[in-house]
């Protein structure tokens, strides 16, 4: 299918997780370009580096910029890629971390490395892009957000507060550049089979109870995240703008 023919898209942490399940689902959706941004090439789930597979495996091209989200030139350089291939058409603000923490004992360091990469990387990637955009004719810009960005969870508060400001960030971005024909739409994963938790140790108590709460009764993979971004960035999603698109198997639909 070629829903996504002719657009560059930029999408940060695009080496692994959900990132490089969007890349790969723009580039089977036949798009011209995907920029992969991110810090290492090497994907934590193994296999070769996205940007390596799409060119193999496609007939997009694609290649891979050192980009940490927290260094606003870095994604500038990443932005600015997209002139090799026409300029950018499609923004992705994907790159994150997670960890749960303790309200009571939270550093000052810890509170400002997750929201340095959290929001202010989506916050400035969304507005070096809508910069370039705006110049153009227009774009879309896709942050992904979290279920944690809907709803409060005592076990994560840092992260549900980045999470929620970019929730925020995304409604005001769409009202805001509606003007210059630039849609702005987040999508909030539930669940999603990533190593975002490093080698952390999930015990069966722990999956069983997770997966009794998901309706469709398994996790997600970071392809389904990619057919969601697909859709934002297509011309299906042409009048959808400020809106955010839950992708969790029905997790919060009954809670
Ligand atoms: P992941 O597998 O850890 O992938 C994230 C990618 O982003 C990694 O390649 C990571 O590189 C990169 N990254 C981290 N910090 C960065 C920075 N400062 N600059 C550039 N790239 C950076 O995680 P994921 O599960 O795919 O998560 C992707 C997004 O989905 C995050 O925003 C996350 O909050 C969101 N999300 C995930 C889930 C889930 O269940 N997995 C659920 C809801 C929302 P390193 O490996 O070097 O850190």
């Amino acid at each position: 299918m070629s829903l996504l023919d002719g657009q560059t898209a930029v999408i940060t942490g695009g080496s692994s997780g959900i990132g490089r399940g969007i890349a790969r689902e723009f580039a089977d959706h036949a798009a011209k370009a995907v920029i992969v941004a991110d810090i290492q090439q090497a994907p934590k789930e193994g296999g070769p580096p996205t940007h390596e597979q799409i060119e193999q495996e496609t007939d997009t091209q694609s290649t891979f910029v050192n980009c940490d989200v927290t260094n606003r030139a870095d994604l500038e350089t990443a932005v600015d890629t997209a002139d090799e291939f026409g300029g950018i058409d499609v923004m992705v603000n994907n790159a994150g971390i997670w960890h749960p923490d303790d309200f009571l004992e939270v550093t000052e360091d810890d509170y400002r490395q997750l929201m340095a990469v959290n929001l202010e990387g989506t916050y400035f990637g969304s507005q070096i892009a809508a910069q370039r955009m705006v110049e153009h004719d227009g774009g879309s810009i896709i942050n992904i957000s979290s279920i944690a960005g809907l709803f409060g969870n005592g076990n994560w508060p840092t992260y549900s507060a980045s999470k929620g400001g970019l929730t925020m960030l995304t409604y005001s971005l769409a009202h805001k550049l509606a003007d210059d024909e630039i849609r702005v739409n987040a999508i909030h994963p539930g669940s999603i089979e990533t190593k975002i938790a490093g080698d952390q140790e999930t015990s069966p108590e722990q999956v069983a109870a997770m997966l009794e709460a998901i309706p469709l009764g398994r996790y997600g993979q970071p392809e389904e995240i990619g057919g969601a971004a697909v859709f934002l960035a297509s011309e299906l999603a042409s009048y959808v703008t400020g809106e955010s698109l839950v992708v969790d198997g029905g997790w919060t639909s009954w809670r």
